[in-house]
């Protein structure tokens, strides 16, 4: 029984969806341009994204995907990576180590400050009660 087939975004053939979105055969073909991007970086560190793809065959963009997806690690390659934040240049993932920590700080105090929220004190308002009275006794002007 599937349930839960889709068209794989890759080849547009229908196959069981199973966690990844591609299907088994576009699954495997990355599979391999991972094997062979990864044993290209290990046997050739330093190397740059662009002579990677040009040697292994493999698209850049697929290459920046394994780094950003964290599956290959930068370490060999030039970093190649461009932190979303500030823009330094990082190995893997999306932002900086600086600006992870810089980030976490920022919500970390956003969930504390909305937890801790001081409830607004409840005044009185005396102000309000300002002499008021009304002359109750009607006189009449002269
Ligand atoms: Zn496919
Ligand atoms: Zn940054």
């Amino acid at each position: 029984m599937n349930a839960n087939l889709r068209n794989c975004p890759q080849c547009g053939r229908l196959f069981a969806y199973s966690g990844r979105n591609l299907c088994q055969r576009c699954l495997r073909a990355e599979e391999d341009e991972y094997m062979v991007v990864r044993r290209y970086v290990r046997d050739h560190p330093g190397a740059s994204i662009f002579e990677v793809s040009d040697e292994t065959g493999v698209e850049e963009e697929k290459i920046l995907q394994f780094l950003r997806d964290g599956r290959l690690e930068a370490r060999g390659l030039k970093q190649l990576l461009e932190c979303e934040r500030c823009g330094k240049k990082i190995s893997a993932g999306t932002y900086c180590e600086d600006c992870l920590k810089a980030m976490d700080a920022e919500l970390r105090s956003v969930v504390r400050g909305s937890k801790k929220r001081e409830p607004e004190p409840e005044e009185p308002a005396p102000r309000t009660r300002e002499k008021m009275y009304i002359r109750s006794d009607n006189k009449p002007q002269l």
